[in-house]
């Protein structure tokens, strides 16, 4: 029985030898280390055995057993190796492949002006106050002198809320009353940016939402060469040192007196093409000294301060400086567009 133990280590072990995948060690490990193989069947009959025989036996077989199990051990952790090997070279990365190129995102050309402007204006010391987007109609209309029934509304047809007298702005103008609000006594120098929306037949000119800086200045002794001189100043900063402004008289019902601020056309300069319809002056901006009835609104005294204030389009910037003919192309978000800027 001896010798029958020794040809089980053997022929167990020469068969350990071929074996290359899971299966196969597992067919093996059941053929010679099972309940029913004949290594186990020994092991299990030791008890049929004589006592002199018994010692010697067990002890052959509890050494065979452990020298299979040992065996099997190392072949399991082998092919473990083995394994790990071939997936490494097979599902190897060339890292010196080119890598797929990163779309990058970029600032939307009505932020890249908008930012122009705030660089511009901090130049000249006003800084960024920023107004809510939802008004109620007392500040967005009345307390800038446009009561109810004023012919002025209806240039400023907007979005109603189902909340009775709350708005979409329709300007940035209210955010004047909150910053004199705020400020009173002081003096002020802001700009106020921001959504504006109106109710608007869509067209290459007209959106129902679009930017607009709004500028305040407020103090003593403020006057209309004040604000004549800092557009001035303003104009030449954004479109260029060779640039002139013009100011025609206007009308808004928030500034007394009111002005229109032309630039000399950027395209033509000042000869006259179709982008500036043969006039040679292009139209930025609104502005005027602030109605004493929007001073005392905002808590000044009128007798004592004075202030001037403006309104610029950024979209209207960008499209001057870029030559872009239908402001519609800003809030579709076509990336055809958007990506040349
Ligand atoms: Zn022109």
């Amino acid at each position: 029985m001896i010798d029958q133990l020794t040809a089980i280590q053997q022929t167990s072990l020469a068969a350990l030898q071929s074996v290359t995948g899971k299966e196969a060690l597992e067919a093996w490990r059941v053929e010679y280390l099972g309940k029913k193989s004949p290594l186990m069947t020994i092991l299990g009959d030791l008890g049929k055995l004589s006592k002199e025989e018994r010692p010697a036996i067990g002890k052959r077989g509890n050494e065979v057993k452990v020298l299979l199990e040992k065996a099997y051990a190392d072949k399991v952790e082998a092919l473990r190796k083995a394994e790990l090997q071939h997936s490494l070279t097979a599902g190897a990365l060339d890292v010196t492949l080119p890598g797929r190129p990163i779309v990058r995102g970029r600032l939307h050309p009505a932020t890249q002006t908008l930012r122009e402007i705030y660089a511009i204006w901090a130049e000249m010391g006003f800084q960024v106050y920023r107004a809510r987007d939802v008004e109620t109609d007392e500040y967005n209309f009345e307390l800038l002198n446009i009561p109810k029934h004023h012919p002025a509304r209806d240039m400023w047809d907007t979005f109603y809320t189902t909340t009775p007298n709350v708005i979409l702005r329709t300007h940035t103008s209210p955010g004047q009353i909150h910053a004199m609000r705020e400020y009173c006594p002081q003096p002020i120098r802001v700009i106020l940016p921001g959504m504006c929306y109106r109710y608007e037949q869509i067209s290459a000119s007209k959106e129902i939402q679009f930017n607009q800086v709004e500028g305040l200045a407020v103090g003593k002794n403020v006057r209309m060469t004040d604000l004549i001189g800092t557009l001035a100043e303003f104009v030449r900063r954004i479109f260029g040192p060779e640039r002139t402004a013009r100011f025609r008289a206007s009308y808004f019902p928030f500034t007394e007196p009111s002005m229109e601020v032309d630039v000399d056309c950027i395209v033509c300069g000042g000869q006259g093409c179709a982008v500036c319809k043969y006039t040679g002056w292009l139209e930025i901006a609104g502005s005027g000294m602030v109605h004493p009835i929007v001073l005392r609104n905002g808590g000044y005294d009128p007798s004592i301060y004075s202030g001037f204030a403006f309104g610029m389009g950024p979209e209207r910037i960008a499209m001057l400086k870029h030559g872009i003919t239908d402001i519609r192309y800003f809030w579709q978000n076509d990336l055809r567009f958007l990506g040349q800027f």
